[in-house]
Parts: structure tokens; C-alpha cells; sequence
């Protein structure tokens, strides 16, 4: 049967990789984003449908869901990234707050009311995966916390979305080249340092990730839900 899947933030690195393996594999692809004209492009390059959205934006999501099927099986929360690359160095305490907020509202708040969105239109024995972070058990200021929290309240979603037979789990990558994230803030010094930190001895690619999403939204991972999956290339083990 093809599956509907929506990808938030599909048009670049990470997302649209993701998108692209859904795609690929016959099932049909919405991917969202706020800039329109790199949206549509990627769309078009994967055979996927483009629809603009705010994820932060409550309107907005009301707005998609009139683009959206009346079943979503799968739902891939990627939309995110550290505003702090976006903003000024705080320098007083509502600059501050505004900074912190942008952070928590990009990861966390986005997730969770796209999530919310979706509810009722997600299919039984479906997905949900979102896109946490290694920051998330390393720290990374008001942008680890709110990947943390997305873990956390992650948790509570699997358990909520348990009874119908929906998974409910995180992707926390660590450091993810070719994408958009860093901005023009990685220093050659960082990226070394990044890569020097695996076991692998190279930067994690999109297509490392969306692998990962693309097995817990797969039949061989119905018994997992409520986990953080890391895709790190062994910067950070667990036990
Ligand atoms: P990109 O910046 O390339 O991708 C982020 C995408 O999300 C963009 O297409 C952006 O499009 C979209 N987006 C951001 N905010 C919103 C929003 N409010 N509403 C709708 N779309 C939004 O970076 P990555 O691919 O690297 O990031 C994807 C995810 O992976 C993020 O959640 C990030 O935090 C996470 N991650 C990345 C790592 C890395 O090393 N690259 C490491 C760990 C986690 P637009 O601006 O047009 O809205």
C-alpha cells in the first residue's frame, strides 16, 4: 500500500534526504517549509508536493491541514535548526528571552503542535519520528535543552499513540554535513574536531538519517517507540 508521508522542513539537507528515500520507495510525499521558491524546486526534483508552513505558526498548520490527506501514515517532525546562528548576541535580558524562546518555539513547540495538528489523521500502525539532536545529551544552550525536550515529551506521545498501534520515536544526529544547519559558522578548526570525535572518522550524511527514519517507520519496527535512535557515527555511545 503507499504510504502518505509528510516531512517538515523537506526542502533541504537532512529533511529532503528523508524525503527523497519516501519517494523512492513509491510512497507519496508532502514536504513543508517557509521559503517557497527552494521548497518547490526540491519538490519537483523528487516527485514530492510542496506546501509552504510556518511549523511554529498555529494558523498556518491549520491551513496545511486542508493540503494534507485524511490519513498521514507517516509523519517526519524535521523542521528545526539553532536560531542562535540566525540572531545577534544577546545583550540584554529580552534579548535574551526572545533568543531562548525562538530556540524552544523551532524544535520543540514546532513538533509538538504539528503533532497535535495531525492527531486525529494519523493511521493506525503509522509513524511518527522526529528529529531531536546530540546536543540534546551534550548541551548546546537554549537549542540542546529544547531537543531535549523534544525527547522528553516524545515519550508521552508513545505512550498516547500506543493504543492505535503508532510509533512514536527520535532521530538525534550528531554532526550532519551538506546541509544548511551550520550556516557559514563552521570553522575548518570545528569541523575537524567534529569529525575527529566519531569512530568512523567522517561527517554523518543526510542519507545516514534518513535511513534511520526510514527503518522506524518500516514494519520491522513496530515493537520500538518511545527511544532516541542516535546517528552520531560513535561521537556519543549509550549503553
Ligand atoms: P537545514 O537548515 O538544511 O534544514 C532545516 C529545514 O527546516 C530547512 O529546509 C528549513 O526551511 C526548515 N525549517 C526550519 N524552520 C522551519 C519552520 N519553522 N517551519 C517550516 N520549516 C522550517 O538543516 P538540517 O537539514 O541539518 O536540519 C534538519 C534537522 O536536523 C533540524 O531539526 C536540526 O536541528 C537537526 N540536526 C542537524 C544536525 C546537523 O549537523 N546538520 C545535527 C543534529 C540535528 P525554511 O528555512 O525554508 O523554512
Amino acid at each position: 500500500m503507499t504510504r502518505n508521508v509528510l516531512v517538515t522542513g523537506g526542502g533541504t539537507g537532512i529533511g529532503h534526504a528523508i524525503a527523497r528515500h519516501f519517494a523512492e520507495q513509491g510512497d507519496t510525499v508532502v514536504i513543508t517549509g517557509r521559503r517557497s521558491g527552494p521548497l518547490k524546486e526540491a519538490a519537483d526534483r523528487i516527485g514530492a508536493r510542496a506546501v509552504v508552513c510556518d511549523h511554529t505558526d498555529p494558523d498556518a498548520l491549520t491551513r496545511l491541514l486542508a493540503e494534507l490527506p485524511d490519513r498521514v501514515d507517516v509523519l517526519v517532525n524535521n523542521a528545526g535548526g539553532n536560531t542562535d546562528f540566525d540572531a545577534d548576541a544577546a545583550s540584554d535580558l529580552a534579548s535574551y528571552a526572545r533568543d531562548f524562546r525562538a530556540n524552544l518555539d523551532a524544535n520543540l513547540v514546532s513538533a509538538a503542535l504539528t503533532t497535535k495538528a495531525l492527531e486525529g489523521r494519523l493511521a493506525t500502525g503509522g509513524a511518527v519520528v522526529h528529529i531531536g539532536s546530540i546536543a540534546a545529551a551534550r548541551g548546546g544552550g537554549s537549542y540542546g535543552a529544547a531537543k531535549a525536550g523534544l525527547a522528553t515529551w516524545n515519550i508521552d506521545l508513545a505512550r498516547a499513540l500506543g493504543s492505535r498501534g503508532i510509533t512514536a520515536n527520535v532521530v538525534a544526529p550528531g554532526y550532519i554535513a551538506d546541509t544548511e544547519f551550520f550556516r557559514d559558522r563552521l570553522t575548518d578548526e570545528r569541523r575537524t574536531q567534529l569529525v575527529t570525535e566519531t569512530a568512523v572518522d567522517r561527517p554523518g550524511a543526510p542519507e545516514d538519517v534518513a535511513g534511520a527514519v526510514a527503518f522506524l517507520a518500516s514494519p520491522a519496527a513496530r515493537h520500538i517507540t518511545g527511544q532516541t535512535l542516535h546517528v552520531n557515527g560513535g561521537a556519543l555511545t549509550t549503553r
